[in-house]
């Protein structure tokens, strides 16, 4: 229950959100973290999100109380067994033509779909392309290289992070990170840090830390906390909007299986040529 809440209050599920409110909804999601239980509460936070009396999600609501309690009769959960198998297909291509029964949507909940076989994955494809209008798929993976490539083209693919995290400062980066942002002055010095940073191991919650700690350091702008000192004088605000367009990037890139040390170098290098260049042109 708590971690939905912070699902909740998440950029990505803002985004989200906003999708939703414009008319632009995917039929088809695939969520990416590395935690698990984070990833199946988003998806659930998703399903809430549509079948909500009022779209909140209120989490109060009739609806929201049947998805919180794991019984809402147009929503899903697979796989059945262990692990998604043909027969948890099966069993979503006879039921996906019918209406849902209580809300707007029908959603299917695809837990760990990247340890479903290919035989699985596959016999999905048609349905997932021709779904009908109302039928929303929440497909979710720790490992999306172990995803079908078919699955992944159909899907709208959202990386995520740990919500079961603790506080910032207790992430295992977070005194690299601050080091980093801090002394990171020359392009030699990109070589050294780049070398922890480009570490596959939590290396999307590592973005999403940098991320959090740029967006901390614009609000320390405002006057607010003092985390990084003088240090964030150096760091103009439109150098930091950029950065933190460079940090998306960088997620999308390290979700479409590009090298995390390409990814690195073109990052860490990024973040200390936007510096230099708002500084001179201030
Ligand atoms: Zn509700």
């Amino acid at each position: 229950m708590e971690i939905i809440s912070k699902v909740i209050k998440s950029p990505q599920f803002a985004r989200f959100e906003s999708a939703f409110r414009f008319g632009r909804l995917s039929h088809a999601y695939l969520i990416v973290g590395e935690d698990f239980s984070s990833n199946n509460a988003f998806c659930r936070a998703m399903a809430l999100k549509l079948v909500c009396q009022q779209h909140v999600p209120c989490l109060e609501c009739a609806p929201c109380k049947k998805i919180l309690a794991g019984f809402h009769p147009d929503v899903f959960v697979y796989p059945k067994g262990k692990n998604f198998v043909v027969a948890d297909s099966e069993d979503i291509l006879a039921n996906v033509a019918i209406r849902p029964f209580e809300s707007d949507y029908k959603i299917f909940l695809i837990n760990e779909i990247d340890k479903a076989t290919p035989a699985a994955q596959n016999k999905l494809l048609k349905t997932v392309e021709e779904a009908p209008k109302n039928v929303v798929f929440l497909f979710n993976a720790t490992n999306a290289q172990n995803v079908l490539q078919t699955i992944k083209s159909r899907a709208q693919q959202i990386g995520i992070d740990n919500f079961n995290q603790m506080p910032l400062d207790q992430h295992p980066d977070y005194g690299f990170l601050v080091d980093m942002i801090q002394n990171m002055q020359s392009s030699r010095q990109t070589l050294k840090y780049a070398v922890r940073f480009a570490e596959k191991t939590g290396f999307l919650s590592r973005l999403e830390l940098l991320g959090e700690l740029f967006e901390k350091m614009l609000y320390e702008k405002l006057g607010n906390g003092d985390l990084f000192g003088a240090v964030k004088n150096t760091y103009h605000e439109g150098a930091i909007a950029e950065i933190l367009g460079q940090i998306t990037l960088a997620k999308q890139q390290f979700l479409a299986n590009v090298g995390v040390n390409l990814i690195t170098d073109n990052l860490l290098l990024k973040i200390l040529e936007v510096r230099f260049k708002w500084n001179q042109s201030a």
